[in-house]
């Protein structure tokens, strides 16, 4: 469809991607009675994340009453911190329920965004053309997935796959799988599936460290007083909103006592788990705990530590149609091959082609790293504004806060063309510097600048990441500094 330029409620718009974000940036613009936008979303499905990641054992790691909108909140989480299941069908629930479906546009990728004649002209895979005021990219950090560059890896004879690809024809009882990887999703994975397989070998690169945690269920009483009464919603997120502030101010000051307790509990939670010495020590990272994502565990140590488990620290040399060649000259043969190898996290709205004004290509803009102006916008790119694009608070947080924080900062940019004041707004480039100097500056004190290799890290080893305490961010996404912008007539 195309529409002609249009002012105020007329303004059309088009958030690209249906996950957390977009559907978020939708209930926003409905809100706000500016209900001239399309969704547009490359899946049959709502839920990003939710809907692609579907492995044995996956959990958010943050509490479930933190991990759902503020506006939306959800008495019938099933446990503490809830199984990745449970988010997807809340997602697509809050999408029906808030009328975000029928503006979504299935099964059409955006594959070029062209800023001409003062709109964006919106090109998608399957032919379709659209013409937009406004374009919030809610494309997704963690989307993309990373394969490893491992000689050999085409040939492996069996089945594999990556994480977020999970292939569940594949059988898993009684037979022998690999898993590659130690983030996150490798530690779940193998916490969920070691009873199950004959034998689990878990190749090891990089350990990590392990925060101990307990996942209680919700009990019926406990959702049916949630239920009656959303105020103990409420004061179970500001108990835990609490916490993580506290963790924030914690990560962005490395020698701060609240960093060093998070230490002091990873380190007793492997010393009084893990029972072996030799296996222990293999396990023990020899970085600062949360210098890489921390992980949260409280089942990994025991399922590393059964018979049937094997914690491979010898480097994958190549990989061959029987199995896994390690260093040590040893053939892991396997039947299933897991790649928990992570995402390609500095692609953001990448493969999507974007030309701004003039003719900029954002893909040149961004080959050496991307940036943007509070992770939102770029200069030479009107009424573009993504949702956890580059250099935004990711890390041990719920995304979820910050992705509302950050739609709420954008409906204040859209107010000042909806009211007729500019047609045009982006950062200017002064701005966009003086932000990427100063967060540089205080990237480099931070907890994940004390030496480990991490995908936190840029291309120059710089945490590439909101820097300071959350509570910054919350003050600098209540209101735009507008000096901070160009905002143009037309
Ligand atoms: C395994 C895993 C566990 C996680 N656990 C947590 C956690 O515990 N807590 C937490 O806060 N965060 C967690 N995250 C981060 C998680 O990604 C975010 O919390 C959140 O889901 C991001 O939502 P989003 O909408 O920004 O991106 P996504 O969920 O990635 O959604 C982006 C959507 O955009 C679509 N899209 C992309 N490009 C295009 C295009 N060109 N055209 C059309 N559609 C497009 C995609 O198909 C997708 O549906 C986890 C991530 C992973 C991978």
């Amino acid at each position: 469809m195309t529409t002609s330029a249009a002012t105020g409620t007329g303004l059309r718009f088009a958030i690209i991607g249906a996950g957390m974000a977009g559907i978020l940036a939708a209930i926003k613009l409905e809100e706000a009675g500016l209900t001239n936008f399309a969704v547009y979303e490359k899946a049959d499905r709502v839920g990003g994340t939710w809907r692609e990641n579907t492995y044995p054992g996956l959990t958010c790691d943050v509490p479930s009453h933190m991990y759902c909108y503020s506006f939306a909140l959800n008495p019938e989480w099933s446990h503490m911190y809830p199984p990745g299941e449970e988010i997807q069908e809340y997602f697509e629930s809050v999408a029906q329920r808030y009328g975000v479906t029928p503006h979504i546009r299935f099964g059409d990728e955006v594959v070029r965004c062209q800023f001409s004649s003062g709109r964006w002209q919106l090109a998608t895979a399957a032919g379709h053309r659209d013409e937009a005021d406004v374009v919030i990219a809610a494309t997704g950090v963690l989307h993309h997935p990373k394969y490893p560059d491992i000689e050999g890896l085409e040939s492996f004879g069996a089945a594999m796959f990556h994480s977020a690809r999970w292939d569940h024809d594949v059988a898993l009882d009684g037979r022998r799988v690999g898993i590659i990887g130690t983030g996150s999703t490798a530690v779940q994975i193998v916490a969920a599936i070691a009873e199950r397989v004959s034998t689990l070998v878990l190749f090891q690169r990089t350990p990590q460290w392990i925060v101990p945690a307990v996942n209680p269920t919700f009990t019926a009483e406990e959702k049916a007083a949630f239920r009656e009464d959303h105020e103990l919603i409420e004061q179970l997120r500001a108990k835990a909103s609490h916490l993580f502030d506290a963790f924030s101010d914690a990560v962005v000051d490395s020698g701060s006592p609240t960093m060093k307790m998070i230490e002091e509990a990873c380190r007793s939670n492997l010393e009084n788990n893990v029972h072996d010495p030799a296996l222990r020590e293999r396990l023990r990272p020899d970085y600062r705990a949360g210098c890489k994502r921390l992980v949260v565990s409280g089942d990994f140590y025991q399922a590393i530590q059964r018979p049937n488990a094997e914690l491979i620290t010898q480097a994958i040399e190549h990989i061959e149609p029987r199995g896994v060649h390690t260093a040590d000259g040893r053939l892991h043969e396997l039947d299933v091959l897991v790649l928990a190898t992570g995402f390609k996290v500095d692609a953001f709205v990448r493969p999507m082609s974007v030309v701004g004004r003039d003719g900029k290509d954002l893909e040149q803009e961004w080959a050496q790293r991307p940036e943007a102006y509070l992770s939102i916008s770029v200069p030479g790119y009107p009424n573009f504004f993504m949702v956890n694009g580059p250099n935004g608070p990711v890390g041990n947080f719920s995304l979820v806060e910050v992705a509302e924080l950050q739609v709420g900062y954008i409906m204040q940019l859209v107010d000042r063309i909806r009211s007729g004041d500019c047609r045009e707004i982006s950062a200017t480039p002064s701005a966009l510097a003086e932000f990427e100097r100063a967060r540089v500056e205080t990237a480099e004190k931070t907890v994940w600048a004390t030496g480990c290799r991490s995908w936190y890290l840029d291309d120059r080893g710089i945490p590439a990441v909101w820097p300071w305490p959350f509570e910054r961010f919350r003050v600098q996404m209540a209101s735009p500094a507008w000096e901070a912008y160009e905002l143009r007539k037309a």
